[in-house]
């Protein structure tokens, strides 16, 4: 006798967005863009089987979200699990914000249970905010690396992650040695790569607090297995910048530092990739290396503006992410508006599609990870947000007087947050109900 397994059918009704491609540069009207507005989404199992208009039969659970909006779950391609504990963090730039701050607050997760403590606190207030799957920093200590990929096994996320590199230039308390650093990475990657919805990132915190040493064990990982992901910093600040220039005098850029050792690679994530040269984009777009923008965090910091148009030129994969603690909030619409109003300082405007698209699809794409997150394709994990399309007076007004979906969809992004989460579904299985 077979058992007969019950099939779970949950259908999802609301205005459904999401993309089939990369939005163009600019372009308010967009075949990219996939605009279904009050059709159900229809999830067998923990994955999308389809859409529709009209109701499902009774053999489907349905919950009726008619009049909201429905996105594929964010995708925060850079952020710290520590440093939430930091953020709004007054009056400095990159260099003396790691040593006031951010090493301070990641000295404390040595102590594993506070290591554990922050992770479930960190998983939850991105599920909080609509972000089901993110790359995450959590520090140099194994102990906080295992808490960040149990909580994720225990929520269903999607997680990249890795205990980060450093073994110099960093207070006591917050720094490894080669040999240790490699026999730690190699203990991690057996347990948590590629086992549930789990990847290991080969983690340099960035190349002052690595030695050669380290960048070298770092990169002959990546090269011993190309499914591993890398993840880093790249030319956020100036001073950083030319400190880098000191401590790595044959390198010919900050970027061909991490190109020397192998770490630059198509599922490689550098985190800002501000002060970059023409040189720098080209490896990039050649490598298949893509650049988490961080529009919050570089604003907070005054760290620069991120030239996207000229990453499209060069060719080279462009992700959105928090960084939290330097950027000052989970949320991802806060983040893209925050991106728009970078570009804008650069002459530039970002639609609300390339802004989504790069939190969604784009992400997704960029990590590899197209068939699985960040977007409604049949045959994806359902990780699904329902969001209201407007909180309070000012913005409903403003969302009932908008005449294109571009519109509504951009004055949406520019004014909500994470209040405007309704619910937030992780492979289909429900993780928020606000
Ligand atoms: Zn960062």
């Amino acid at each position: 006798m077979t058992q007969q397994v019950p099939v779970q059918r949950l259908a999802l009704r609301g205005d459904l967005l999401d993309f089939m491609s990369t939005p163009a540069w600019g372009a308010e009207d967009d075949a990219a863009v996939r605009f279904r507005p009050d059709h159900w989404l229809l999830i067998e199992n923990g994955r999308i089987v389809g859409a529709q208009p009209e109701d499902p039969d009774p053999s489907w659970q349905r919950e009726d979200h008619a009049g909201r909006l429905i996105l594929p779950g964010f995708i925060d391609t850079h952020v710290h699990c520590p440093q939430l504990d930091v953020i709004a963090s007054y009056g400095s730039e990159l260099l003396d914000w790691l040593n006031r701050y951010t090493f301070p607050a990641e000295r404390r997760y040595a102590d594993p249970a506070v290591a554990q403590a922050g992770a479930e606190r960190f998983l939850d207030a991105l599920l909080a905010h609509g972000t089901t799957s993110a790359v995450v920093f959590p520090t140099v200590h194994k102990g906080s690396a295992e808490a960040l990929f149990e909580s994720a096994r225990a929520r269903g996320m999607r997680l990249v992650a890795g205990k980060v590199l450093m073994d110099r230039h960093a207070p006591d308390g917050l720094r490894d040695d080669v040999a240790q650093a490699e026999r730690d990475c190699i203990d991690l990657i057996s347990r948590f790569h590629g086992k549930d919805r789990l990847a290991y990132a080969v983690t340099v915190r960035f190349a002052p607090t690595s030695t050669p040493e380290q960048l070298a064990m770092a990169g002959a990982l990546c090269k011993a297995d190309p499914t591993l992901y890398m993840q880093t910093h790249v030319a956020e600040n100036r001073a950083e910048v030319e400190w880098v220039a000191k401590l790595f005098p044959h390198a010919r850029s900050y970027l061909d530092v991490y190109a020397r050792e192998g770490l630059l690679h198509p599922r490689a994530v550098l985190a800002h990739g501000i002060w970059l040269d023409e040189a720098d984009r080209r490896v990039l777009a050649e490598t298949g290396a893509q650049v988490a923008f961080c529009p919050s965090s570089n604003l907070f910091l005054g760290s620069g503006l991120f030239d996207w148009p000229a990453a499209r030129q060069a060719g080279f994969r462009v992700s959105a992410a928090s960084d939290v603690g330097g950027g000052t909030s989970l949320s991802m619409q806060r983040t893209l508006a925050d991106g728009y109003k970078v570009q804008a300082l650069n002459g530039q405007r970002l639609s609300a599609w390339v802004a989504l698209h790069a939190a969604t699809r784009g992400a997704a794409e960029a990590l590899g990870l197209g068939a699985e997150i960040g977007s409604f394709d049949v045959g994806s994990v359902a990780d699904v947000c329902v969001w209201d399309w407007a909180q309070g007076p000012v913005a409903q007004v403003r969302d009932a007087l908008a005449r294109t979906p571009h519109e509504r969809v951009f004055a949406w992004l520019t004014l909500s947050d994470e209040r405007n989460l309704r619910a937030a579904y992780v492979a289909g299985q429900a993780r928020v109900v606000a």
